[in-house]
């Protein structure tokens, strides 16, 4: 018989739950304050936002889970010298858990602001601290534990759309099936709903919602709050991807008040990755998914404030149009003030207009070519979509590992877009036929894999059905800068943002056409679109930052070299 799978909390057991020694309580003490606690009180409590990390200095506390029928499910009891805390008393977010004291308690309370201080000045023990805190929220993650309830059948478009936003956010969820789980029938009966209002969310604090938007579920769970209107920032990021992370550790590591916006979730296009394999310092590759969290948590780490998700609609200056401060508005009508500005938002791969592409995404349509999707298709037909330098390095790569490559081409031919050397490399290679003047009409297959394609060329009434699992899309990316229309932003042809000197020497590299607004990664017109290009973006935007910044009469501050 099988093992049963072992948990996290089994493996890492004394990761998550560190025992802090005397001496170093003694150490963090002026962090904090003491508190008392009578036996049974709550020291935290599901939905409301904690106090801080809490070291035990006397008594026992339980660290307990309930469900929706108000069971309890013991996780861990601290003692002296252990601490209470996750992920969410890094930025001040809702309790995930409850806590109780077992009996009279003493306590040692390190509020966030004094938490994130504490982690820096403390290199061994704060790194100790952070790692029980990451392992304590995915084992939260295994769970569900202290996240929304949703209730709606695993396949309805609205389920999928709300789990892939607390998944993309690493936020715990559960989900109840309607039709076998009692649990479910109970919260159905208890809130009058009919099935045509499903899926509802029972969120911790007991509201519930009805097939909420991603910003209702995100502002019920506490995931982001209102944005201070008269707090004017040193710089507010727009995106959360790889570019905008960056910039945001680095802005945060040295000092400088930082506000990030994202639409969506953390992560960018990089959060959708499967597996990155050519970042550095990665043999093994990473998932996008596991690189950019690093990256959250660790701006969080650095005091960088997350607004996520909030939409950012438009952009203006308060006073002087060339000085700033700078103002964002909203979509939910709120606004956010900064000295400076980093426009982070990337670009969204196009994607093929052909019915039912969006099931197939996941296995079978790929927006990338590399080693990992070679492997996917190995010995396989494939389809390739796209008349472009990267489609044709797309196939001239793929056809050394799979068996026959269909290039298909809208246009006449590939000459108008596409280098002669790709052209002349594609010729020659006896596995790729190229179809001009061929478009997809359609996609076969079962459970988001893909089975057959077709399609048609020139004004042949006939279609064309091939066995075909993997079809790859390399029509082009569109630019996130709609939001930037009326900002007076120079944007190149294809509507991505122009940056750097424009031969008066006035503007600093990554400086837009409006001085201290800058733009990186993908967004950019120019940028190589990778992530490691992202990230270095990201990392050099902070040098040009503080020159900004001391020129509008900010001081930078002190910078020491690490
Ligand atoms: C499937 C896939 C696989 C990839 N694999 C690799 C790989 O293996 N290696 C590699 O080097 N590169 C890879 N790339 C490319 C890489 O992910 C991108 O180059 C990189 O993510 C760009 O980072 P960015 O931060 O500039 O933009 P993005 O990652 O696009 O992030 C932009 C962010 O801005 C947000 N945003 C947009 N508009 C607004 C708005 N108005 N208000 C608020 N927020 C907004 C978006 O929600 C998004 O989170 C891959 C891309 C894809 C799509």
């Amino acid at each position: 018989m099988a093992a049963p799978a072992q948990s996290m909390i089994d493996t890492r057991r004394h990761q998550m739950f560190p025992v802090l020694e005397a001496a170093e309580i003694e150490r963090v003490r002026h962090f904090g304050k003491v508190r008392s606690y009578g036996a049974g009180e709550a020291l935290a409590r599901v939905g409301q936002v904690g106090l801080g990390l809490t070291i035990i200095l006397g008594g026992n506390v339980d660290i307990t889970q309930h469900d929706e029928s108000g069971r309890r499910t013991a996780i861990v009891t601290h003692g002296p010298g252990a601490f209470m805390g996750e992920l969410a008393q890094l930025a001040g977010r809702p309790a995930l858990v409850d806590a109780h004291a077992k009996e009279p308690v003493e306590a040692l309370i390190i509020p966030p602001d004094q938490l994130r201080a504490l982690l820096i000045a403390e290199a061994e023990l704060g790194e100790r601290i952070m790692r029980a805190l990451i392992l304590r929220r995915v084992g939260l993650l295994e769970t569900g534990a202290g996240g929304p309830v949703i209730v709606g059948r695993a396949e309805n478009g609205d389920v999928l759309r709300l789990e892939g936003f607390l998944r993309r956010n690493g936020h715990p969820r559960q989900r109840l099936d309607p039709e076998t789980d009692p649990e479910a029938k109970a919260l159905i009966d208890r809130f009058h709903v009919d099935a045509d209002q499903l899926p509802i969310v029972l969120c911790p604090g007991g509201q519930l919602l009805r097939n909420p938007s991603e910003i209702e579920l995100a502002r019920c769970i506490g995931l982001v709050g209102p944005i201070d209107p008269n707090r004017v920032y040193d710089v507010a990021i727009v995106g959360a991807g790889p570019a905008g992370l960056a910039a945001a550790v680095y802005a945060g590591s040295e000092g400088l008040s930082v506000l990030v916006l994202d639409c969506r979730a953390f992560g960018g296009q990089a959060g959708a990755s499967a597996r990155i394999e050519n970042y550095l310092g990665f043999p093994t590759g990473i998932t996008g998914m596991a690189l950019m969290a690093r990256a959250y948590n660790q701006a969080q780490k650095f005091g960088v404030e997350m607004a996520i998700p909030d939409e950012v609609i438009s952009l203006d200056a308060l006073d002087d149009a060339e000085k700033g401060p700078f103002v964002l508005k909203l979509s939910n009508n709120e606004r956010a003030s900064a000295r400076s500005i980093v426009i982070a938002t990337g670009a969204r791969y196009r994607r093929l207009a052909v019915d039912g592409l969006e099931a197939f995404e996941a296995a079978s349509v790929h927006y990338w070519a590399s080693l990992l999707e070679a492997k996917l298709c190995a010995g396989q037909e494939v389809a390739l979509v796209g008349a472009g330098n990267s489609a044709g390095q797309a196939a001239v790569y793929l056809a050394s590992q799979v068996s026959k490559v269909w290039l298909i081409v809208r246009g006449p031919d590939l000459s108008a877009s596409m280098s002669r050397y790709l052209i002349d490399r594609i010729t020659g290679l006896s596995n790729v036929e190229v179809l001009t003047q061929t478009n997809i009409t359609g996609l076969d297959g079962h459970d988001g894999v893909l089975e057959a394609i077709c399609w048609r060329t020139g004004a042949s009434p006939e279609e064309v059905r091939r066995p075909i699992r993997h079809l790859f899309l390399f029509i082009g990316a569109d630019p996130n800068t709609d939001w930037l229309s009326g900002s007076e932003i120079g944007l190149d042809a294809k509507g991505f943002v122009l940056t750097g000197p424009d031969g008066t020497g006035e503007r600093q590299s990554l400086e837009t056409s409006r001085h201290g607004i800058f733009a990186i990664g993908d967004v950019r017109s120019g940028s190589i679109k990778r992530v490691a290009a992202a990230v270095g973006e990201g990392a050099q935007v902070v040098a040009t930052l503080h020159a900004t910044l001391a020129a509008i009469g900010t001081e930078p501050p002190d910078l020491h070299p690490i």
